[in-house]
C-alpha cells in the first residue's frame, strides 16, 4: 500500500529547503505526500525555535498529534529543525511519543527510522534534486553560523559555517535547470560567508560566476546576508553578472551603536550604511530589505529612536520587525536582562511597521506605469503571479506561461504588492 507522508514547515526558507530535500527523499522511495495528517503514515515536523512564537505553534502542534495517536492515528512522528539540538534527552522525556528527533540536515536518520535502505548503498536523493514543482528553488550553500549574536539560537542548533562545495551545487543546479527551475536562491544563514572554509577559498561572487554559465538559469539571488561579510567583490558580482537579481536582505537588527554591541553584531552603523551607500552607488535600482528587533535587553527610548531615524533615511523596501524574546540558550538569556516591558515593545513595533507602510507604498507608487521583468510562478484566481527582480510580487493578467520572464505592465501598487498587465496586452497610452 502506498505510503503517504504530511511535512509541516516553520521558519526560515533554510526549513523550506530541508523540507524539499525530504519530500525528494521520500518520493524516491515511492511515497506520496498528503496535506492532511488524517491519511498520513508519517508527520515531520519541520521546527524554528528562533522566536517564542515559532516555538508555540510547534508545541500545540504535537499536542494535537498526540491526542489524534491516542485516538487511534497511525502515524509516525519526526521532529527535526531548530528545535532539535546536540542533545535530544529534555525532548524525548517532554515528547515520550515522538518517533525520532532530527537534527537540522541530519536526514538519515529519518529514514533509518522508516526502515528505508537503498539496495545499491548511494544517496537517498535523486540526482535532480532540488526537485521543486515550481520555477523557483532554494539551495542552500553553506549551513550553520559563527557569529553567536547574543540573542540568537542559530548557532547552537545548526551548528558552525560549513560550505558545500562549490562544484557540488553547480551540478545540483544545472539538473534542476534541466527541468523546470529558472530562478535560484542560494541560502545561508550568512551567505556571504560561503566558502571561507573550502579549499581555495571560493567566494559567493565565485560561485554566483559559476552558476551564471548555466544555460536555461534565468536568475540567482541569495539570502540572508551579513552586513560584515559583504565584500565590495560580491556587491560588485551583483552589478556585473546579469542573472543575479539586484535585490538584498541585509539585517540591521539596531539603528544604535550600543545596542548593536550587546548584540555583538560586530558592526556599527556607519558601516552598515557605508554598505547599503556602496550598493546603492553601483546599482540605483537596487531593492534592500531588513530584519530588526524591538526592545533588546536594555534599549532605551533614545536608542530606539535611533533605529526609526535609520529606517526612514535608509528608506527600505521592505522591514521584517519583531519584538525580541529570550530564548533560552543564548548569551542574552544568560547574562541580559529582558528588561523592556511588554507594552513598550508593541508600541516601538507598531511604529516601525506603520513608517514602513507608508515607505513601501510609496516606494511601490513610483513603479506604477513602469514596465517590469517578472519570473510567472503560478496562477491564482484567474491571475498570473510571479516577482520582479527586485522581488515585489507581481499579480497580473495576460498571455504568458509559468517558469516565463515577461514584461508586466504595472498598473497599481499598494504596499505589499502590484498589480499589471503583461506589457504586450497593456492598453496604448493614449497622449
Ligand atoms: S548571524 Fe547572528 S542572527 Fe544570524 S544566524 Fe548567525 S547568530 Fe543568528
Amino acid at each position: 500500500m502506498t505510503q503517504r507522508y504530511h511535512i509541516w514547515t516553520e521558519g526560515c526558507q533554510m526549513n523550506v529547503a530541508d523540507s524539499a530535500k525530504l519530500a525528494a527523499g521520500l518520493d524516491r522511495f515511492g511515497w506520496l505526500p498528503t496535506e492532511s495528517t488524517d491519511d498520513a503514515d508519517l508527520v515531520v515536523l519541520n521546527t524554528c525555535v528562533v522566536r517564542d512564537s515559532a516555538e508555540h505553534r510547534a508545541v500545540s502542534k504535537l499536542g494535537r498529534l498526540k491526542v489524534l495517536k491516542r485516538q487511534g492515528a497511525g502515524f509516525r512522528i519526526v521532529v527535526m529543525g531548530c528545535m532539535v539540538g546536540p542533545k535530544d534527552d529534555d525532548l524525548r522525556k517532554r515528547f515520550p511519543y515522538v518517533d525520532h528527533f532530527a537534527r537540522p540536515q541530519a536526514f538519515e536518520g529519518i529514514f533509518e527510522t522508516l526502515g528505508l535502505t537503498q539496495d545499491d548503498g548511494g544517496e537517498f536523493w535523486p540526482a535532480t534534486f532540488p526537485a521543486p514543482s515550481g520555477p523557483t528553488a532554494y539551495v542552500p550553500v553553506i549551513h550553520g553560523c559563527d557569529k553567536f549574536c547574543t540573542y540568537c539560537i542559530v548557532p547552537y542548533r545548526r551548528g558552525r559555517e560549513a560550505s558545500r562545495p562549490l562544484i557540488e551545487i553547480k551540478e545540483e543546479v544545472a539538473h534542476a535547470v534541466h527541468g523546470d527551475v529558472r530562478e535560484v536562491t542560494l541560502l545561508g544563514q550568512t551567505v556571504e560567508a560561503y566558502g571561507h572554509d573550502l579549499p581555495g577559498k571560493p567566494d559567493l561572487a565565485d560561485l554566483m560566476t559559476a552558476l551564471h554559465e548555466l544555460p536555461n538559469l534565468e536568475r540567482i539571488r541569495f539570502l540572508t546576508s551579513y552586513p560584515k561579510d559583504m565584500t565590495p567583490r560580491i556587491i560588485e558580482a551583483v552589478r556585473d553578472l546579469p542573472k543575479v537579481c539586484e535585490f538584498f536582505n541585509i539585517p540591521v537588527q539596531a539603528g544604535s551603536d550600543p545596542v548593536l554591541d550587546r548584540m555583538r553584531r560586530g558592526y556599527t552603523i556607519a558601516e552598515y550604511r557605508e554598505k547599503v551607500d556602496l550598493i546603492r552607488d553601483l546599482m540605483p535600482q537596487a531593492s534592500i530589505t531588513t530584519d530588526v528587533i524591538v526592545g533588546f535587553c536594555g534599549e532605551t527610548d533614545a536608542e530606539f529612536a535611533e533605529t526609526l531615524q535609520l529606517l526612514s533615511d535608509i528608506r527600505f523596501d521592505k522591514v521584517h520587525v519583531a519584538a525580541y524574546s529570550p530564548r533560552p540558550g543564548t548569551i542574552a538569556f544568560r547574562q541580559l536582562e529582558d528588561d523592556v516591558p511588554l507594552e513598550v515593545k508593541k508600541a516601538r513595533l507598531h511604529a516601525i511597521e506603520e513608517l514602513e507602510a507608508r515607505v513601501s507604498e510609496a516606494i511601490n507608487l513610483r513603479l506604477e506605469g513602469t514596465e517590469q521583468e517578472v519570473l510567472v510562478e503560478g496562477r491564482r484566481d484567474g491571475r498570473w503571479f510571479g516577482r520582479t527582480r527586485s522581488n515585489k510580487l507581481v499579480h497580473f493578467v495576460g498571455d504568458t506561461a509559468i517558469g516565463d520572464v515577461t514584461t508586466v505592465h504595472i498598473d497599481h501598487a499598494t504596499a505589499w504588492s502590484l498589480q499589471g498587465t503583461t506589457a504586450a496586452d497593456a492598453l496604448p497610452l493614449l497622449i
